[in-house]
């Protein structure tokens, strides 16, 4: 899995605290441009994140590049629908001399199941490959194709999605590929909007677990990794 962040708002933290300065204040856009200044984005924002005026926050977006995924992934990833997508088109990409799927560790540990897992890569991409041949097209031929299937995506996101995202996906109720990814995102966001992203996380990073009787029962551990988190 390969997860880099393409590009970002360039001044995230300015550009949200000055958001919320201007509801607060009767200045001008550019006096309050002046007098913004570092320490006093750090309490403001802080300030801010504690009252939930969390719609600041949508002033910073961040665009990543993801590869070395599988359909798996990108099918739940679709599903935040406060994001843009751009992912590899089976109709245009054709699998016929490159076709690569994704393992799960917990098969790849099983010599038995990870050679019915290849046996099965090897068998589909074979047969894909033919019905191409026949001259059927790679948008028809690529029913067959596996959930594991590789694939990459650009995906956008704002500030308070990506909150609400990692509270999601970061979870260890999370399935583990898109919560690999999600933890990776939070990991580079934090390096560019470390106010903003100080308390992100799974639900219980920043107050009790939501998931109730699900809880995995680790919240301190939990807690603490993504406290560590850099
Ligand atoms: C552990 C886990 C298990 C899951 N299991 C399943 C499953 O078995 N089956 C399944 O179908 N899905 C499942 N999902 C997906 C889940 O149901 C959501 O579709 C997905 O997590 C996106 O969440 P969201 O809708 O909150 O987020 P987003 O789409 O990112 O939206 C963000 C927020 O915007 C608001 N919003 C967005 N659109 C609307 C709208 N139309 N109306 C009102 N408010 C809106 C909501 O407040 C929402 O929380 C699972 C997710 C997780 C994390």
């Amino acid at each position: 899995m390969n997860v880099t962040i393409i590009e970002h708002t360039p001044n995230p933290e300015q550009t949200v605290a000055l958001a919320a300065r201007l509801c607060y204040s009767p200045i001008s856009i550019d006096d309050l441009r002046e007098k913004l200044e570092s320490t006093d984005i750090e309490q403001f924002l802080d300030k801010i994140m504690s009252l939930g005026h969390h719609s600041v926050l949508e002033h910073a977006s961040f665009t990543f590049g993801i590869e070395g995924i599988s359909r798996v992934t990108t099918h739940q990833l679709v599903r935040h629908r406060i994001a843009s997508f751009s992912q590899q088109s089976q109709r245009y990409v054709s699998h016929k001399e490159h076709f690569t799927s994704i393992m799960p560790n917990s098969i790849a540990m099983d010599p038995d199941a990870r050679e019915i897992f290849a046996f099965m890569s090897e068998t589909v991409h074979k047969a894909y490959a033919q019905l191409v041949e026949l001259g059927i097209p790679a948008e028809d031929a690529r029913y067959i194709l596996p959930n594991a299937t590789e694939t990459k995506i650009i995906m956008t996101m704002n500030a308070r999605e990506l909150r609400h995202f990692f509270a999601l996906r970061c979870c260890q109720r999370a399935q583990w590929e898109i919560r690999e990814m999600s933890v990776e995102m939070l990991r580079q966001v934090k390096k560019i909007a470390p106010v903003i992203f100080r308390d992100a996380g799974p639900g219980c990073a920043s107050g009790p677990c939501p998931e109730g009787v699900f809880c995995c029962g680790q919240t301190a551990e939990v807690r603490e990794f993504f406290k560590k988190l850099d």
